[in-house]
């Protein structure tokens, strides 16, 4: 088998089958088929391709285009084809048809082909969000997104009270239309007595899991006149990230005051600000 034979068989094995059938229909006078990668396309580099079908005979036809190549530039294997004498037509393709040219453009090309015949996977993006507030009494400790910052008071609450781990939470269960922490883990029940925000924060996590979801990403907002929690950030970020299972880059954490406005702005209370974004695998139909 010649150099262009090869090229051709491995290029045939590659494309759809319904494209290399409808090429086999085509008259011989036709004999160069470019299948023009048709929208939708997923990128730019896809939209730019295009795909050779060699219907008869590959290995002359490929042999006379090389050829043709010694002769000057050309701008792509259309033009070298048509400079050997050869008929050239654009038949409308899909953007599946990728121009196979490096070893990496024929790993994206097996993939697609190993996908053939099966569902499509469809996911559904969904937003939550969540607000938190305890008063801050003394005696406590302040845990704020699972981390215990030094203060002379903290969150008052059946739990840890701690806010961001609660407004994310909420955030979470209402991207998932499941009601709120409330209604998951209820303050009068005895099993939630001092909990972890952060075991409630990864259970909340399984429950949506459970129906499909995965957290993409949270960006949470504390409210508190004092302390200054810039230097604890970082800790935060890594323990919510652990809990829902993410990595620290998808967790996003900022402290602000409240001017000394109001209860959170003479230092009697904290609140939380949050919002989630999750993905769900749902039915094609669906
Ligand atoms: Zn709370």
């Amino acid at each position: 088998m010649n150099p262009g034979t090869a090229a051709a068989t491995a290029l045939f094995r590659l494309l759809p089958v319904k494209l290399v059938t409808a090429a086999s229909r085509l008259p011989l006078a036709a004999p160069l088929i470019i299948a023009s990668v048709a929208a939708p396309c997923a990128t730019t580099a896809l939209c730019d391709s295009t795909v050779m079908l060699f219907a008869l005979p590959a290995a002359a036809l490929l042999a006379a285009a090389i050829a043709a190549a010694a002769g000057g530039t050309a701008t792509d294997e259309a033009a070298l084809a048509e400079r050997a004498g050869h008929a050239v037509r654009i038949v409308e393709g899909e953007w599946t048809n990728i121009k196979v040219t490096t070893p990496a453009d024929l790993v994206t090309a097996e993939a697609i082909a190993g996908r053939e015949g099966q569902a499509p996977v469809v996911t559904a993006a969904r937003v939550g969000t969540g607000y938190d507030l305890h008063r801050l009494i003394e005696g406590r400790p302040l845990v704020i997104g699972g981390i215990v910052v030094p203060h002379d008071r903290g969150a008052l609450g059946h739990s840890d009270a701690d806010v961001i781990c609660h407004a994310v939470t909420d955030a979470i269960f209402g991207a998932a239309s499941l009601g709120d922490i409330g209604r998951h883990f209820p303050d009068h029940d005895p099993r939630w007595k001092d909990a972890s925000s952060l075991d409630l924060l990864r259970r909340a996590v399984a429950l949506v899991a459970a129906r499909g979801f995965v957290v993409l990403n949270v960006d949470a907002t504390v409210v508190l006149e004092r302390p200054k929690i810039k230097d604890y950030i970082d800790a935060m970020r890594t323990a919510v990230a652990g809990a829902l299972g993410i990595d620290p880059g998808q967790v996003g954490i900022k402290g602000k005051t409240n001017e000394g406005v109001d209860a959170v702005g003479r230092g009697e209370a904290i609140a939380a600000h949050a919002v989630a974004l999750l993905d769900q695998k749902v039915e094609p139909d669906a």
